[in-house]
């Protein structure tokens, strides 16, 4: 029998670290086998692990990255709100190691945006397209990451016309709906994700799938197959 995945967790205290940890307690495939959040070295316990999960916080970046490329592990990286230099830093350190870096690992947000590129494609340009995204008032980033990820997917149509509205409230876990209006009729396609319990099974997916991979930086989309269809 295959030994279990070893998974460093990054952010293991935090909403999204505590919704991975009882995932993957369902899991036997896998193990959170070291934890780290804010304060501790990530790289203390990196050679006991087969594979690196982060959701921490944007800052945090820069070390994981470090860490990740010099042990030769893969990473697993949820965290939204990068800066453009800690894109570069995820991309650098691609060249080395397979990196999945997602701002929503759930199968439904990733449906949402193959369906949002399709619509996007029959209706054209006649239509407008504004997304509307909400979440919980301890949500440090905004727009969402997510957001920003189906404005890129609708940007090749829209560029700069596109508007992101961003709600912050309440323990919201995350809705986002696009909104496509034309004359006399609009189409909207919402996701509401109710628990984290669907990011953190995207994200422990995501780990199994990309300890198998060549260096190189990967979407959710990859790994559920869904690019280029
Ligand atoms: P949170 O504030 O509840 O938890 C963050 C955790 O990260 C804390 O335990 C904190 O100690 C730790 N941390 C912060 N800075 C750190 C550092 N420098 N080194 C190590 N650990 C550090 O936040 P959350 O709601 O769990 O969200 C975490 C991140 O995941 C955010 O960026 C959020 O937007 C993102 N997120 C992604 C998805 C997805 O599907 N990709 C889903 C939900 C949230």
């Amino acid at each position: 029998m295959k030994s279990p995945q070893r998974i460093l967790l990054v952010g293991a205290a935090g909403r999204m670290g505590q919704a991975v940890i009882a995932a993957a307690e369902r899991q036997p495939a896998i193990v959170i086998a070291a934890t780290c959040n804010r304060g501790e070295r990530i790289d203390a316990r990196i050679n006991d692990c087969g594979v690196v999960v982060d959701f921490s916080n944007a800052d945090a970046t820069q070390e994981i990255c470090v860490a990740c490329t010099r042990a030769i592990k893969p990473l697993v990286t949820g965290t939204t709100g990068h800066s453009a230099a800690a894109k570069a830093l995820i991309e650098e350190a691609a060249r080395v190691i397979p990196i999945v870096a997602a701002p929503n690992f759930s199968i439904g947000i990733n449906t949402l945006s193959w369906l949002a590129r399709h619509a996007s494609n029959l209706l054209g340009e006649s239509f407008d397209v504004e997304i509307v995204e909400a979440h919980h008032r301890e949500k440090k980033d905004a727009p969402s990451g997510t957001a920003k990820r189906l404005a890129q997917i609708l940007g090749g149509r829209k560029a700069g016309e596109l508007v992101i509205h961003s709600i912050r409230g309440g323990d919201i876990v995350g809705d986002h709906t696009i909104i496509f209006a034309g004359a006399g009729e609009r189409i909207e396609l919402t996701h509401r994700a109710s628990s984290r319990e669907t990011f953190a099974l995207g994200a422990l997916r995501a780990a199994s799938w990309v300890v198998d991979r060549p260096a190189g930086l990967y979407a959710m989309e990859d790994v559920l197959g869904l690019s280029g269809q």
